[in-house]
Order: structure tokens, then sequence, then C-alpha cells
């Protein structure tokens, strides 16, 4: 196969897997656009999520909830937000009074997924929040329990359920065209040595870089090879003690897939890396960057994957939510999913801890 018609190829599969994996956008004759609260207005409400708003076709940012007054105004300018629609977070309960806002989207510290997505389905609106879903499964669960019980739906903010570079490997992966998967290496990774920040706090971040950044190359791996791990193994590592105080600031993990498949993987606050490699018998394909919220790029043995991107990945992210509540189907990137990965971060954590190999029985979890 020529370069050039690999590449024609994957582009036509990515989008017909764009379409597979998301609702429809239109299938009901409701061209309504939903209206979106952002809870939390820091750094990826404001560089990606507000921006991504912007280009949306079945909702629109439309109120805010933020602790900090001067936020709320130049959001109110920005982008145009009546005052009716702003919050902080001891008003945050009367959302449930406003009709304009449809879909409550929590971007706070880890610790706070948990209660703001019960009030927000307590106030009876539909909720996406963003990853590590919680802190534990225990947390999720309750979640998952209070949107059943208000009747809204849930999905978490995995962005890369929508990204075609993502869908073409999975593709690649799961149609088999460059051979069986048997062996892949996933990495993210950034450099976060501050001490204030609330990731780097037990409590608040849940456990450092496998929580904000594991989650990304867990699904890297299950979602390419297109099963779940059955066993973990791990070896967590601190090497800057005055900083990492009751974190690992590095891990290393292997996953053991039921298909004979096996995975290595990297999640680090100490550098950047963000890759993905999958290798066939004879061939090979990956990403790099590839979990990153821009800028992904892919190579195989039988050439570029070179893919068309919309200018934020969130932007098919809100829309396939939006689209599954006007259309009432189930969430591509589901509270399932994310409790999925909360199981297998648990799992990694104790085999860090203790040395062993832990066995995940899908069946009991
Ligand atoms: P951030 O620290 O930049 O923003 C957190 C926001 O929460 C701030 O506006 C802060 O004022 C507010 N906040 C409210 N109460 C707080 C408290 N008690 N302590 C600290 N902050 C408080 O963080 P961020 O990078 O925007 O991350 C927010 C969430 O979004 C996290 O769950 C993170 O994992 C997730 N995230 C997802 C992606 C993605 O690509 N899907 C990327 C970045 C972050």
């Amino acid at each position: 196969m020529n370069r050039r018609l690999f590449m024609t190829q994957a582009a036509l599969g990515a989008s017909a897997l764009v379409n597979a994996d998301a609702s429809p956008l239109f299938r009901s004759a409701d061209t309504r656009k939903l209206g979106i609260a952002l809870v939390g207005l820091g750094t990826y409400s404001t560089v990606q999520l507000g921006p991504a708003l912007q280009h949306t076709e079945r909702c629109r940012l439309a109120g805010i909830v933020t602790g900090t007054p001067a936020k709320a105004q130049e959001w109110m300018a920005k982008y145009n937000i009546p005052k009716e629609n702003v919050y902080n977070y001891q008003t945050f309960d009367r959302i449930a009074d406003n009709p304009n806002i449809d879909i409550v989207y929590v971007v706070l510290p880890n610790s706070m997924h948990a209660e703001y997505v019960i009030r927000a389905a307590k106030a009876g609106k539909h909720v996406i929040c963003e990853k590590p879903m919680g802190l534990n499964v225990g947390e999720c669960e309750q979640m998952v329990q209070a949107c059943k019980k208000a009747g809204v739906k849930l999905s978490v903010g995995y962005r890369l359920y929508f990204e075609p570079h993502h869908l073409e490997v999975r593709r690649l992966a799961q149609s088999q065209e460059l051979g069986t998967v048997k062996l892949m290496e996933t990495a993210l990774g950034f450099s976060m040595a501050n001490p204030n920040s609330w990731r780097l706090n037990k409590q608040m971040g849940g456990g450092g870089a496998i929580m904000d950044l594991g989650v990304y190359a867990i699904q890297g791996a299950r979602r390419t090879i297109g099963e779940d791990p059955i066993a973990v193994t791990a070896q967590g590592f601190v090497r800057d003690k005055t900083i990492f105080k009751d974190i690992y600031e590095s891990m290393f993990f292997q996953m053991e897939f039921p298909g004979g498949a096996l995975s290595n993987s990297t999640t680090t606050y100490t550098s950047y890396v963000d890759r993905l490699h999958a290798t066939t018998g004879h061939e090979w394909f990956g990403l790099q960057p590839s979990f990153n919220a821009t800028g992904a790029k892919g190579d195989s043995s039988k050439g570029k994957i070179d893919l068309a991107t919309p200018p934020f990945q969130q932007i098919r992210q809100m829309d396939a939510f939006a689209a599954t509540i006007i259309n009432n189907t189930d969430p591509v990137a589901s509270a399932a999913e994310g409790i999925k990965d909360l199981h297998i971060i648990d799992a990694i954590v104790r085999s860090a801890d203790t040395g062993r190999r832990i066995e995940i029985d899908w069946k009991r979890v």
C-alpha cells in the first residue's frame, strides 16, 4: 500500500468511526443549542472549554460558576453571559431554577467532582464531569446513583473519545489492517513541581500523575486494543521527597489483556512525555504527540496518519453529549468508562504499594 492511499483510507476510516462513536448531532428535528454552565474557571475552562464552546453546534456557553468576582466580570464581558446565569459556589444550587442551563460541566479539582456532580443532578441538570471522574470508585457510584435518581445524563470529559487520530489508531488495531496488536507503549507526563498546586495534594488530586494523566495512558492502551486489562503490575518512584510527599512522582505500569496483548505505560510529573505506540508481528503505528489537547501526529510502518482536526477537540465531545440529550441516547464517554479507569488506577496503585501483580476480575468489580 503506498503512503498516499494509506492516508486516504485512514481519513475515511476515522470519519466512519467518528460517526459511529458520536451520536448523530441532528437526528431529531429539534435544532436547539443546549445551554452549558462551566463550574470552575481555571486553566482548562479558560484555555480550552470556553473557546471550544464558541464553535459548538448543539450547545453553547450559557453560564458560569466561579468564586472570583473579577473572573465573573471578565467572562460575562468576553462571552456575553447575562448576569442571571452567573453563580458562585454558595448560590450554585439556585441553578435548578434557570431554564437556560441544561448541562453543568464540572471543571474543578478532582476532590470536588463528586460534590458538584451530585448537586448538579439534584438541580435537575445533565452533567459532564472532568477526568478523573472521582477520587475512587465509591464516589463515582454515588454520582451515578444521584444522576439516575434525578433522571439526568452523566458523561466524563474524555475528549479523546472523539479525536480523529485516536479513532484511527483504534480502527487500525481493531480491523487488524496492519496485523494483531501484541505490544503497546503509552506515556503521558509533564513537569509539575509546584508544591502549592492541588494536583500535588493527595486529598485534592487523589494521588498525583496516575490520577491526573494515568487515565490517558490507560485508555491509550485499553481503547486501542479494545479490551480491558485482566492484571496489572506497577512501580512507583519518588525522587524529590521535598515536593512529592505522599504521592508517586512517576509510575511505570504494565497491563495484561485477555487476548494476549501487553502494554507498558508511563505517567510522570517530572518531564514532558506524550506518546502512543502499537506493534503487531511486523508493523507498527502510533501517535506523538498523542494525548495532549492539541497537535496529535500519527505515523506507521505504512505511512503517516495525517488527519484534519477541529480547532478544539472538545467541540465534538460537547456536541456529542448534547446530541445524546436531544436524541435520548447513551453518552459514549459514559460514567461506566470513568469508573472502569478508576478500577484500573486502584489496581495500579495497589500493585506499586505492595510490589504484587494485581488481577482485575471484571465480573466482580
Ligand atoms: P485549575 O487549578 O487551573 O482550575 C481549578 C479551578 O477550580 C480554579 O478556577 C479554582 O479557582 C477553582 N476552585 C474552586 N474551589 C477550589 C479549591 N478549593 N481549591 C482549588 N481550586 C478551586 O485546574 P484545571 O487544570 O483547570 O483542572 C480542573 C479539572 O479539569 C481537573 O479535574 C482536571 O483533571 C481537569 N482537566 C482536564 C483536562 C482534559 O484535557 N480533559 C485538561 C486539564 C484539566
